[in-house]
């Protein structure tokens, strides 16, 4: 491909997820050095990089706490000591007084002067003349053995073959797109970012809000809207099978139901059921905030199917999850003759052949379970809907997988997705491009919002004393134990700590423990002792953050909220304020608190509202800070980030019309750039 690309390098750059010269070009640095000025040293200023040039002084290895080398620099403006702990002995005979010494690094305050530690030098002759570099210098997400300078060496040759020849990354999109909004083409915007000149300004770059970078993630989100829309189009040619059911039980199932559907609950309802009556499949998103209701509308969708005498499958993200939903669902079933499954992993080898059998024959049924509902030995023989539940956890590829598996003689099943992410609609519009939208706006009514306080864990004590009283008044109480480590097992040996802790301070009090390592029959014992009231004050690990239902809980104490996020901690919240009685959520934090965690707690303290605190959680995460993909359920992109560019998003939807009217043969090409090694469309 390149000049000095040999297997070992091809193979590493593999690994970042390069393998032609145009994703080289599109792999975009992090962040940049300015290499293009020499600071004089006088003028350097502690926390700050910076290049400079001066002439060794003196240089010796001192044996404090720690064996370090000294370097110390002058250029007639000041001194600055350089300072290696770790060295080799050909560098310490190459640092001799006499010579000079080109270094780039962070200036730090030290004992004497400033200094850097471990900076990038280069040794000069003392009358040794360098140019300084004239673009600023990238640093490029590397890997092991694959360094900045052969990552610089492998860019500036590919810039070179662009510059020669469009081949390789050709303009796609149109001058009367580009005119109109303001874009730069696309071989001088790679450039740019790849080798911005020394004028540029460099925090505007480091933001990725510069206009070549802007360009890239136009194009990326353009691609991204219209692979979508394009994989809409193509799952809509498809057949469906029209599920009109007779309403019967639809019907006795509404009026069975200890309450009634708010109004936003029946609109959304109905706009499911006129698209499960039709012959194209269903795509839509079902939206609605943390406790509007929306395992009822999907009840409702899998009767209507069941109705019409075929299978539905609802997939939840966890096990407890799948559990919780089969509860709730054969309680609300139970006057009803429908036969309803639960499917998880850990099922014994005969009770799930028994299962699997059900679904295999013809049986009109609903079956609930985790992404184990499509492992290989699952055959569905009528399987006509498929809801998942809290679609943040499930990325677009398992959703083709799982379409996969739904197909039965090129029928397609209907879609329904469920999510509890309330994202802007322009935002809504674009990642989820090829689904409708239904919105559950409204709150269940009688529902008191939950009130807040943030207590500093100092005053713990009064926090268990208020837990005695919640108990005394016949409430329950969840404990939520969170540590910043991802490490299962120390959240675990956590929770049981502080439950031993909890029990011992809380006599009288049954307290039980829940975690993401119990076994499914210990979590469901658990789970059914809580609803039942007999365990009054459950402690658990965030397992507990989506989903869970238990009205009668009212007060929720959160520990260390000051770690969470945002959306998290309004996802926890979401546990209780569920019944009619007042709910109240303290969030326990450890002092000092940092000035976001400081708001992020106080947004909290002031409003229920899911789509306020979204909007304060985009407003919060500057950008690069973005919270993993997994917490916001928006998709992995390569350049764009969909909430440091969400301004773009009506121009791009703006630029697709035009593609899509006036260039349509431009759109493959984008498609295939952007997403196609992601997007395996000969699924659908
Ligand atoms: P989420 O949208 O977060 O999944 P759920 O479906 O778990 O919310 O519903 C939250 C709680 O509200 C449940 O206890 C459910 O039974 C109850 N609920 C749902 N709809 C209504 C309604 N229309 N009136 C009263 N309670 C309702
Ligand atoms: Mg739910």
């Amino acid at each position: 491909m390149l000049h000095g690309v040999g297997g070992q390098i091809a193979q590493k750059l593999n690994r970042l997820g390069i393998y032609a010269i145009k994703d080289l070009l599109f792999h975009m640095p992090l962040r940049y050095v300015d290499r293009t000025r020499l600071c004089p040293i006088g003028a350097l200023r502690s926390g700050f990089s910076m290049q400079v040039e001066g002439n060794i002084e003196f240089a010796q290895v001192r044996y404090g706490k720690r064996r370090s080398l000294l370097c110390r620099i002058s250029d007639g403006t000041g001194v600055l000591t350089l300072r290696f702990f770790y060295f080799s002995r050909a560098q310490q005979e190459r640092l001799q007084r006499g010579m000079k010494l080109r270094c780039y690094g962070q200036a730090r305050y030290g004992a004497q002067t400033l200094e850097m530690v471990h900076p990038e030098y280069q040794v000069l002759a003392s009358d040794q003349e360098l140019p300084v570099d004239e673009t600023l210098t990238p640093v490029y997400p590397a890997t092991e053995g694959l360094q900045q300078p052969t990552l610089r060496k492998l860019t500036t040759q590919a810039l070179a073959v662009l510059e020669h020849s469009q081949d390789e990354l050709t303009e796609l999109l149109p001058d009367a797109i580009l005119e109109k909004f303001e874009l730069p083409e696309l071989g001088k915007a790679i450039a740019y970012v790849h080798r911005p000149p020394a004028d540029a300004i460099t925090q505007q770059l480091m933001d990725g809000i510069h206009p070549a970078q802007q360009r890239l993630a136009f194009e990326e989100l353009l691609a991204q809207y219209l692979g979508l829309q394009r994989l809409r189009k193509q799952v809509r040619a498809h057949i469906a099978t029209p599920l009109g059911g007779d309403g019967i039980q639809s019907a006795s199932f509404l009026k069975a139901l200890p309450f009634r559907l708010t109004a936003a609950q029946q609109r959304c309802a109905e706009e499911i059921k006129q698209d499960m009556q039709d012959t194209r499949p269903m795509l839509r998103l079902l939206q609605g905030d943390v406790g509007s209701g929306k395992t009822v509308i999907a009840a409702l969708a899998a009767i209507k199917t069941i109705e019409s005498g075929y299978q539905a499958a609802i997939m939840a993200p966890t096990e407890l999850l799948a559990e919780q939903h089969y509860k709730t669902l054969k309680h609300w079933l139970q006057p009803m003759d429908v036969s309803i499954i639960l499917l998880t992993g850990k099922l014994g080898k005969s009770e799930r052949n028994k299962h699997l059998d059900i679904l295999a024959r013809n049986n009109p049924c609903i079956v609930i379970g985790t992404h184990a509902l499509f492992q290989q030995d699952v055959v569905f023989s009528r399987l006509r809907l498929i809801i998942i539940d809290e679609q943040h956890r499930f990325g677009v590829h398992q959703r083709l997988a799982l379409l996969d598996k739904g197909m039965v003689d090129d029928i397609f099943p209907h879609q329904l997705i469920m999510t509890a992410t309330p994202i802007p609609r322009t935002l809504a519009m674009t990642i989820y491009a090829d689904l409708d939208l239904s919105v559950i706006d409204e709150l269940p009514p009688n529902r008191l919002p939950v009130n807040t306080v943030v207590i500093s864990t100092v005053k713990r004590d009064e926090v268990i004393e208020r837990i005695a009283r919640a108990c005394a008044e016949g409430r329950q109480v969840y404990w939520v134990c969170t540590l910043i480590e991802e490490s299962e097992v120390l959240q675990c040996e956590a929770a049981t700590d502080t439950s031993l802790y909890l029990a011992e301070k809380l006599h009288g009090i049954n307290v039980g423990l829940i975690h993401g390592r119990l076994k499914p029959a210990e979590k469901d014992s658990i789970m059914s002792a809580f609803r039942s009231g007999e365990i009054q004050l459950l402690v658990a690990t965030t397992v507990i953050e989506v989903g869970v239902d238990v009205p009668n809980a009212s007060l929720m104490i959160i520990e260390n909220a000051e770690r969470l996020g945002l959306f998290q901690l309004h996802q926890l919240r979401g546990r209780i304020g569920r019944g009619s009685i007042k709910s109240d959520c303290v969030l326990l934090y450890q002092p000092p608190l940092g000035e976001t965690a400081k708001i992020r707690l106080e947004t909290l303290r002031n409003t229920n509202d899911g789509f306020e605190i979204a909007k304060k959680d985009l407003e919060l995460r500057g950008p690069g800070e973005m919270m993993g993909t997994r917490q916001t359920g928006l998709p992995e992109l390569r350049i764009a980030d969909l909430i440091r560019d969400a301004g773009l998003l009506p121009d791009i939807h703006k630029a697709a019309d035009i593609l899509m009217q006036q260039y349509p043969e431009l759109i493959q090409p984008l498609v295939d750039r952007w997403l196609g090694k992601d997007i395996d469309y000969s699924k659908v």
